[in-house]
């Protein structure tokens, strides 16, 4: 955690509240959609430029979907994420299936000699509502 406080613009606040009330996982339009009818001024460009610094400050995650489109998350608990690979929607496990690999994950730094900074691990599959499709 970075020592140094940061000044909470309005317009990042909204931006945060909205993210936090949404309890489920937001691109960029889509909190724009949101912060819009609170900030009926702001930009798109604004509420993307205020997700990258909430994420770099990490009061909101961003994950990386392969789609290319980055989304939002306010839960910033410890908590991994599983991605339809039909309609691209993004979920919480309520669990954190990653914390029983992190001795995998760290044997991985000592064979390959790298400092290992990080590791992802996708979790994809049909999500209940496309799998009701099928029926
Ligand atoms: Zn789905
Ligand atoms: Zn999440």
């Amino acid at each position: 955690m970075s020592g140094k406080k940061l000044r909470m613009t309005d317009q990042r606040r909204v931006i945060l509240e909205e993210l936090e009330k949404a309890h489920e996982h937001l691109n960029a339009s889509d909190v724009y959609e949101r912060v819009k009818k609170r900030l009926p001024h702001i930009s798109l460009g604004t509420v993307y430029r205020n997700l990258e610094i909430l994420s770099g400050e990490r009061m909101v995650k961003k994950l990386d979907v392969p789609s290319g489109q980055k989304i939002f998350d306010a839960g910033m608990h410890d908590h991994d994420h599983i991605r339809c690979i039909r309609c691209g929607k993004v979920d919480d496990i309520p669990m954190s299936p990653a914390a029983d690999l992190r001795p995998v994950i760290e044997q991985a730094g000592s064979a390959s000699g790298y400092l290992q900074t990080g590791c992802v691990i996708d979790f994809f599959g049909i999500c209940p509502d496309c799998a009701g499709k099928n029926k």
